[in-house]
């Protein structure tokens, strides 16, 4: 089995990842998180989260709303210019985007149809009646959000350039590819940043982003040597960018697109001032006003979250290991009783269970022998396993069994929340 069948059969069979829809034959490239999955996810986001807005003074959190005013997308230019162009395979039938695909069929080097245009954002209505005046666009990118509330926030807490805006939400793009898992799915979530700034001051903030995106990456578990940055070529820049960089990571079907870094200029102030008629500039004490310069750090949840699951898919003989970095993992801690027909014995182990699950997430087992419970918890990246035997009725231990190593130790039940706690913030 290729490495990405593997990961994917993996997902499904311990509830990280199921495909959309399944039930009723799917719905392609739409994905559920199942409980393993929800808890990586909240992981990785309120990484994000801590790293680039709690952490700091200098940029400020926004949830806004997933339908706006129809013409926050006329005047971002999207509603024209995010176009994307697809071309069909007169030969296999496959349809490709034509920056995908160039002048030959990727799959089957077949003859590619003319290119047709077509808009990725999906439409929807307001009110009963489905007419022209009442459509909504379900948003295709986080980022107008936080320019329609650049002044809501200047006015909330007067912040000094530069600042930034960050938002967590979901993007929802009427993607025409297939496949590839999560890569590409039609709804996902993003992780933005729009980051004010002088524009003389642009490359050096650029560049200080592009260290920033990658720290904060590479501290999720990621291989350096699995990582590159692009530079977009003049014809493959969006409408709104002067420059952009993607980060790529080499997924098991190659490098492709992590994250884009796209300097945005004074555009998108610019044209929702000049469409709303508010002014969206900065003004400095000694009221000088302009409008300030934006570096957009745009971070996607799926793509980051099948990277940490490339990076930490281990199969060592027999074992499958998902050796996840301990403050990722979605169960922190496994509790089992040695027997489940001893009733002493599993009422303390409950004991302890009870002890953790307020502090740490945990799982309970108690079913089949231990090899089994092991197995199935190297499988979901957890951490620890703590067995409850004979002897912990005793001496008031249990033993500690790491993840990676498969070293077992013993421990003193009271002393268990403070070792968790170390171990797990390492
Ligand atoms: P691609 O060329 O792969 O379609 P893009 O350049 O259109 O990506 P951006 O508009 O730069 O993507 O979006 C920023 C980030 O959002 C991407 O780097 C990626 O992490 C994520 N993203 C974009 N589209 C999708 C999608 N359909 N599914 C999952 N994540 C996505």
């Amino acid at each position: 089995m290729e490495k990405m069948e593997k990961i994917v059969s993996l997902c499904k069979r311990r509830g990280f990842i199921y495909p959309g829809s399944e039930i009723y034959g799917g719905l392609a490239n739409t994905f559920d998180l199942g409980p393993l999955g929800v808890e990586l996810a909240n992981n990785i986001k309120a990484s994000w989260w801590k790293t680039f807005v709690q952490n700091r003074d200098d940029i400020y959190g926004l949830d806004g709303g997933i339908l706006m005013s129809p013409k926050i997308w006329d005047a971002s230019g999207h509603t024209k210019g995010f176009i994307d162009v697809l071309v069909d395979c007169k030969k296999c039938k496959k349809r490709f985007r034509q920056d995908h695909a160039k002048d030959k069929c990727p799959d089957c080097g077949g003859e590619l149809t003319n290119p047709r245009k077509f808009n990725p954002m999906f439409k929807t209505f307001i009110g009963p009646v489905e007419q022209d005046s009442s459509i909504v666009y379900l948003r295709p990118e986080t980022a107008q959000a936080i320019f329609v509330n650049f002044k809501n926030i200047i006015d909330s807490f007067h912040p000094k350039l530069p600042f930034g805006i960050a938002q967590i939400g979901k993007a929802f793009r009427n993607e025409i590819t297939l496949g590839n898992f999560i890569f590409r799915k039609l709804e996902f979530e993003q992780m933005e940043i729009e980051y004010f700034i002088k524009q003389e001051n642009w490359k050096k903030h650029f560049e200080n982003w592009k260290k920033e995106m990658e720290k904060w990456f590479l501290g999720l578990g990621i291989n350096k040597k699995n990582i590159r940055w692009r530079n977009h070529k003049k014809d493959e820049l969006s409408h709104y960018s002067k420059k952009t960089e993607d980060i790529e990571y080499r997924f098991p079907f190659g490098f492709k697109e992590l994250y884009g870094l796209a300097y945005r200029y004074d555009y998108d102030l610019k044209q929702h001032s000049n469409a709303s008629g508010k002014e969206l500039k900065y003004q400095e004490v000694d009221n000088n006003k302009f409008f300030p310069h934006v570096i957009e750090p745009s971070f996607g949840l799926e793509r980051t979250i099948l990277a940490v699951l490339n990076e930490a898919y281990h199969e060592d003989g027999k074992r499958i290991v998902l050796k996840l970095k301990p403050s990722l993992a979605p169960i922190k801690v496994a509790i089992f009783p040695l027997l489940s027909n001893k009733p002493e014995l599993v009422k303390q182990a409950r004991k302890v269970y009870d002890l953790l699950k307020t502090r740490f997430v945990c799982a309970w087992d108690s079913r089949g022998n231990i090899g089994k419970r092991y197995f199935a918890q190297d499988e979901a990246g957890t951490p620890f396993c703590l067995v409850f035997d004979f002897d912990s009725l005793k001496d008031k231990s249990v033993t500690i069994r790491h993840r990676d190593t498969m070293k077992q130790e013993r421990i003193k039940i009271d002393e268990l929340k403070e070792y968790l706690n170390k171990k797990l913030n390492e």
